[in-house]
């Protein structure tokens, strides 16, 4: 543990008129406070604060915040008040202790609760005086140094997420980008420990193979620097660092191997104008990549960064970055808000992070107004990256995971919404369902009373509430049909026994069956699972074989919406994969015959069209997935009759026509149309609308039809 004198003497070192005493007294006032409380690790709790505080002195804070350091834990986890602290330390230090200890409140909850509210309120702890978030950091890299010790595997992971997720991008947005590489480093090993340690080993084998190589690139750069009147210019290798690397593998999707900028050149120089003499001299000499090349010394970026970055094909054609900056700016990249903290101490508008736009900015929104919208706009953390945030029409915020949808949406503001969902705005647009949400999005959810959920949504939602509400609706749907079905079974089964189905007898045997009320059973009658001789032979006492029930004519009593005109007094509708009560039509482009393969197009007003999955008439739709439906034929086709066109060529000859329609008669088609649309001397071109079973039916028509002589040529007509 260190010292009280060594961290005194450290203090000094780089600020001499440090007062000494404060930090005496703040480092016995911990030592009591915490007493005998131990880490996890099983050392003295107070080598925590020591430990904090002695790393702030690298970042060379002032006495306050040492102080703060050492006493940051005591309120929150000792007897000590803040009121004790302002006794013995003033107003300044009771604030900063106050502020740590709120943002240390925070800790762990920043998955659970609502993380706009949290974020919030962190960003107001830390705003009120930045060196909170310095002390904040440094505690939290203390314990990330620990984490090993803590014995809950989950424990460590959830702190390791938080660190990378919040700590170490509040540590990039302040430009401390040691501090952030060594937070998201330790994370790393905890959350990813085999990623780590293969990125770690590649590394330590380039460093090595290519060693030589570098050098001369190193070397090479070095002495035309030299030649060019920058004698004094540092030229160094800067290895990415391995969480950065795997981000990066993850991000772009590549193998280490592709990653082409794995070591970067930095060369610091005295002052500005040297910066660009540099870049000139490089430019000059290397054949430079476009698009690489970034001025962040005339337009820093927002956490104050400062460099010159280019990329070039370097000595040996290889690719090759390089930075160019100051000393005093490679200090800010390296220490960032603690930097100008040691430079100006005394600068009030440091210390109060006022330099800092997207602080300034943010305080501004916080002070003013409680905005939403605005809020998210402006804190650009990438803490969240997971998640999108979007808008009601009336502005409250819900949170998303990446990638939903309008219908995630519609069910996160209420089931009924999601269930009635027929369409979408985003920012007053209108937007197919399937549209991937993003942050600031404002939606509004179009809705129909008599929509129901597609059972295609559950293809493209990914909230787990979404997914269950569509499951749930499509199982009810199923059930309802299970149990109309049974129950129209029974009822014609009965009847052929001269009984009337009544579902009071049918409860009194239930026990038999084992279900606990009568829908179930009808249910499983419906679905095949127990047969409806079975059931007659319990309640009526029935001993004689049954007739065969055709399901078709059964399902057709049921289905009236999907019976067309004149067959389907017979024939239901014979397609699997519909919601019951929805309008269907065979298309007229396609004339789809059970056996091809078919798909389903929501269209407005007009229910759902079936085409053939090669119809052309589809590409019209192909940038409205969302209309898209999956069904398929049943597979009992004996019943239903279907609309084919055929195409033929036939002989202008007397009997001709009699012969073709005399085939089809003969192989049970029934024409329902026939029209004559070319008339040569020797030849008529026909198209014949033929009601068939199914596909195969249609093509024994037409092999038929084709071994005629007067036959020129036949075949199926789809437009
Ligand atoms: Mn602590």
């Amino acid at each position: 543990m260190i010292r009280q004198y060594e961290l005194v003497e450290k203090v000094k070192s780089y600020d001499p008129d440090a007062d000494e005493d404060l930090i005496n007294r703040a480092y016995v006032f911990a030592m009591k406070a915490h007493g005998t409380q131990k880490r996890a690790s099983g050392a003295p709790y107070f080598s925590h604060p020591v430990e904090v505080a002695y790393k702030l002195t690298q970042f060379k804070l002032d006495t306050a915040s040492i102080a703060t350091a050492l006493l940051h834990d005591t309120v929150e986890d000792t007897d000590v008040t803040l009121d004790d602290i302002e006794a013995s330390f003033g107003k300044e230090i009771r604030n900063l202790v106050d502020g740590v200890t709120k943002l240390s409140r925070l800790e762990g909850k920043t998955e659970n609760m609502n993380q706009a509210e949290n974020f919030r309120k962190l960003l107001i702890a830390m705003s009120e005086d930045l060196r909170v978030l310095l002390v904040k950091l440094a505690d939290r890299m203390h314990n990330m140094e620990t984490l090993k010790f803590i014995k809950n595997p989950e424990k460590r992971q959830r702190i390791a997420r938080e660190t990378v997720e919040i700590y170490a991008a509040l540590a990039e947005r302040i430009g401390m980008r040691n501090l952030k590489d060594d937070l998201q480093d330790l994370a790393f090993a905890e959350l990813y420990p085999e990623a780590r340690e293969s990125i770690v080993k590649r590394l330590d084998f380039l460093r090595n193979a290519e060693s030589a190589e570098l050098n001369k690139t190193l070397e090479g750069i070095k002495q035309k620097l030299a030649a060019a009147g920058l004698p004094n210019a540092a030229v160094h290798g800067r290895e990415k660092k391995p969480f950065s690397i795997w981000k990066k593998m993850e991000n772009k999707n590549v193998e280490f191997e592709q990653l082409s900028d794995i070591i970067a050149f930095r060369i610091v120089v005295d002052d500005i104008a040297e910066c660009y003499q540099a870049l000139g001299v490089i430019h000059a000499e290397w054949h430079t990549i476009p698009g690489r090349f970034k001025d962040y010394i005339s337009t820093p970026k927002s956490n104050g960064y400062q460099s010159l970055h280019t990329a070039v094909l370097g000595p040996g054609q290889q690719r090759v970055e390089i930075q160019i900056r100051t000393k005093e700016m490679e200090e800010l990249s390296e220490y960032g808000l603690a930097a100008h903290w040691a430079y100006k101490q005394n600068d009030k508008a440091v210390r109060d992070g006022k330099q800092f736009r997207w602080i300034r900015e943010l305080l501004d929104i916080l002070d003013k107004s409680s905005n939403a919208e605005e809020f998210l706009e402006n804190t650009k953390l990438e803490m969240y990256h997971d998640q999108v945030f979007c808008f009601s029409p009336k502005g409250d915020i819900l949170a998303f995971p990446r990638g939903a949808t309008p219908v995630d949406f519609a069910y996160a503001v209420h089931s009924g919404v999601g269930d009635t969902c027929v369409g979408a705005k985003i920012n007053g647009r209108i937007v197919p369902l399937r549209t991937k949400l993003k942050n600031g999005d404002q939606i509004e959810i179009i809705t129909s009373k008599t929509q129901t959920p597609s059972p295609s949504w559950e293809r493209f939602v990914v909230t787990g509430k979404a997914k269950s509400e569509i499951r749930k609706y499509v199982r009810t749907q199923q059930r309802n049909e299970y149990i109309n079905l049974g129950r129209a079974v029974l009822t014609k089964t009965f009847k052929q026994e001269g009984e009337e189905l009544n579902e009071k007898m049918i409860e009194a045997h239930l026990p038999t069956f084992n279900k606990k009320n009568v829908e179930d059973l009808l249910a499983e009658v419906g679905e095949g699972l127990i047969s409806r001789q079975h059931v007659a032979e319990v309640v009526i006492g029935a001993r004689k074989p049954l007739e065969p029930v055709s399901n078709n004519s059964i399902i057709s009593s049921l289905s009236k919406p999907f019976r067309k005109k004149k067959t389907s007094e017979t024939n239901p509708m014979p397609i699997r994969g519909l919601m019951p009560n929805m309008a269907i039509h065979f298309a007229g482009c396609c004339h789809p015959l059970p056996g091809d393969r078919i798909v389903g197009i929501v269209t407005t007003g007009k229910g759902i069209n079936i085409h053939t999955m090669d119809c052309e008439t589809l590409e019209n739709y192909s940038d409205s997935p969302e209309r898209w439906i999956d069904v398929a034929w049943e597979r009992d086709q004996t019943e239903s009759q279907h609309v084919g066109r055929i195409r033929a060529h036939i002989s202008h000859e007397p009997s001709a026509l009699a012969t073709v329609t005399n085939v089809i008669a003969k192989e049970m088609g029934n024409i329902s149309n026939l029209k004559i649309v070319n008339r040569s001397i020797d030849f008529f071109e026909i198209l014949i609308d033929i009601e068939v079973r199914d596909l195969p039916h249609l093509n024994n028509i037409i092999a038929n039809l084709r071994s005629k002589e007067v036959v020129q040529s036949v075949e199926r007509y789809q437009t």
